[in-house]
């Protein structure tokens, strides 16, 4: 069902805010193409971040059981509302994603709904606003929200960073935690005459399979983000310096100096050379000698 972006504005008199990164999808081919990456089946539901005008809801609510759209703008629900009308199960509502409980937003759409539908799986899809990217990918990957995998249209740095191999210099601390949690692949590049308005920046859609169990063992995950934050932090120090100046893992550099070269790393070497692997080593370490020193805590 195509969606007429340019009528849809009109006949409701809106205007994009640009504040909210309302940048509508138009192109067809691409809102059906991020649908398909979503590989949805009619026991799913989908959790949609940002319906806007409900182009690409619509192509959701195609192939899923279910849809669960989140708009923070209450100026587009009665348009996103009239454009979905021929739809039964699409669920809309009208928050903050960043401060909702996204497994109860589900839940309760589910019990409105009331005909005993349980999904099988979710999957989370949005074309994102571009000004909340991280948060909200964070936000999904540190939730421990049960999603078999997540479809998000970024803006193509923000993609190459996730996706990223140590040794360049988009290998950062978003490379690490998208890594961790999920084994990312990249749909499509999609151009910026592909929206109503065109965004500054060109797009990547991405897709990202959550892992059951982490790849690497860590002894404490907190700990293991910390020194990815400490490495990553002062990008032009060596990690020497970048660990010790974080100041919070009761080493001294002569022992942050040790536990580099105990997993092979040598002192000169920066935070973006290290493999997740390496840095679960490492974070393992640090959390073996702190423990040496400090007994009483563990
Ligand atoms: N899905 C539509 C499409 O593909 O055309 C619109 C995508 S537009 C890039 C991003 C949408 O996210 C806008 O409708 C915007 O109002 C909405 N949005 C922005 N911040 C949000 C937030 N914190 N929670 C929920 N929706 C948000």
């Amino acid at each position: 069902m195509q969606i007429d972006t340019r009528i849809t504005l009109k006949k409701f008199n809106l205007r994009p805010a640009k504040s909210l990164g309302q940048n509508f999808l138009t192109d067809e081919n691409i809102l059906k193409g991020i649908a398909e990456a979503a590989e949805l089946t009619k026991d799913e539901i989908v959790l949609e971040v940002g319906p806007g005008l409900g182009g690409l809801t619509a192509e959701l609510a195609e192939a899923a059981g279910m849809v669960v759209a989140v708009e923070i703008d209450k100026r587009l629900i009665p348009a996103l509302k009239e454009n979905l009308k021929g739809f039964s199960n699409v669920s809309i509502i009208n928050g903050d994603i960043l401060r909702l409980d996204a497994e109860n937003i589900l839940t309760t759409a589910i019990a409105e709904r009331g005909d005993g539908f349980t999904p099988t799986a979710l999957k989370i899809v949005a074309n994102l606003p571009y000004y909340i990217t991280t948060p909200v990918v964070m936000k999904f990957l540190e939730s421990g929200i049960k999603a078999k995998a997540m479809v998000f249209m970024v803006q193509k740095e923000v993609a190459d960073r996730m996706k990223a191999k140590p040794g360049g210099k988009e290998f950062g601390a978003l490379s690490v935690a998208v890594q961790y949690y999920s084994k990312p692949s990249v749909v499509m590049e999609v151009p910026p005459q592909s929206f109503i308005p065109q965004p500054e920046v060109d797009s990547t859609v991405i897709r990202l399979d959550l892992y059951t169990s982490p790849p690497v063992d860590l002894r404490d995950q907190d700990l293991f983000f910390r020194v990815v934050k400490a490495a990553f932090g002062q990008r032009r120090k060596t990690l020497v310096n970048a660990l010790h100046n974080a100041g919070c893992f009761n080493m001294n550099k002569e022992e942050i100096k040790n536990s580099l070269t105990s997993i092979g790393v040598h002192e000169n070497q920066r935070g973006e050379t290290l493999s997740i692997e390496q840095f679960a080593q490492l974070s393992n370490y640090i959390f073996d000698k702190q423990n040496e020193m400090f007994p009483e805590q563990k």
